[in-house]
């Protein structure tokens, strides 16, 4: 495959289950970018746009931001791609976001390549997120403010109603590919790398 072949890779999983940090990695040493919503959104609230002004009680509540907003992000963000090389952290979550991502990928002639499901046991997942938390206060960085115990525990609610419903919607058009995301950053991004053949 040459370097500019199309590649797109969507990492499924729930919240604190390593997909940012794991996707960086992929990002890195198979060139492609990542596309992180999450981070996007952070970064209009922090630089206070009028997106920002709008998502952030929608963020620090730990719900989701509107699909029609999400879409079409995306849709910018790929928009004057010349190769689709790159993965998905944190989007599609809902079925109707899947969906318009579909159709956005055909018109770019850049179907999913793969979608790598992270899978971490629930009780570890809140520990994950406090910890990420903490360890960002120790370092004297902000915490990430949805980084609490009960908004985690909100988006894990979140995740189960409306993005896991993703889990049957790319499982039926085979291009799910289930991984163990407990053990070390380096064990689990070797399966994931394994995973992606
Ligand atoms: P995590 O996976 O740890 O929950 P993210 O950084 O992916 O964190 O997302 C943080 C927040 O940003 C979500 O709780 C939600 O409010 C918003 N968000 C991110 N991506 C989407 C999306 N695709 N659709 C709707 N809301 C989103």
């Amino acid at each position: 495959m040459t370097q500019s072949a199309n590649k797109v890779v969507i990492f499924l999983g729930p919240p604190g289950a390593g997909k940012g940090t794991q996707a960086e990695r992929l990002a890195r040493e198979e060139g492609l970018i990542k596309i992180s919503t999450g981070d996007i959104l952070r970064d209009h609230v922090s630089r206070g746009t009028e997106l920002g002004q709008q998502v952030r009680p929608i963020l620090d509540a730990g719900a989701l931001v509107p699909d029609a907003i999400l879409i079409a992000l995306i849709r910018d963000y790929l928009a004057g791609m010349e190769s689709v090389r790159v993965i998905f952290d944190g989007f599609p979550r809902t079925r109707a976001q899947a969906e318009a991502l579909d159709l956005l990928l055909e018109e770019l002639g850049a179907p999913v390549t793969a979608v790598p499901l992270l899978e971490v046991p629930d009780e570890l997942l809140i520990e994950r997120i406090v910890e990420r938390g903490r360890q960002a206060a120790l370092r004297g960085e902000a915490a990430r403010s949805d980084d609490t115990e009960e908004v985690a525990r909100r988006r894990q609610e979140v995740y189960r109603k409306q993005t896991q419903p993703l889990i049957d919607y790319y499982g039926a058009r085979g291009h799910l590919r289930p991984v163990d995301g407990v053990g070390t950053m380096d064990e689990v991004y070797g399966r994931i790398v394994a995973a992606l053949g």
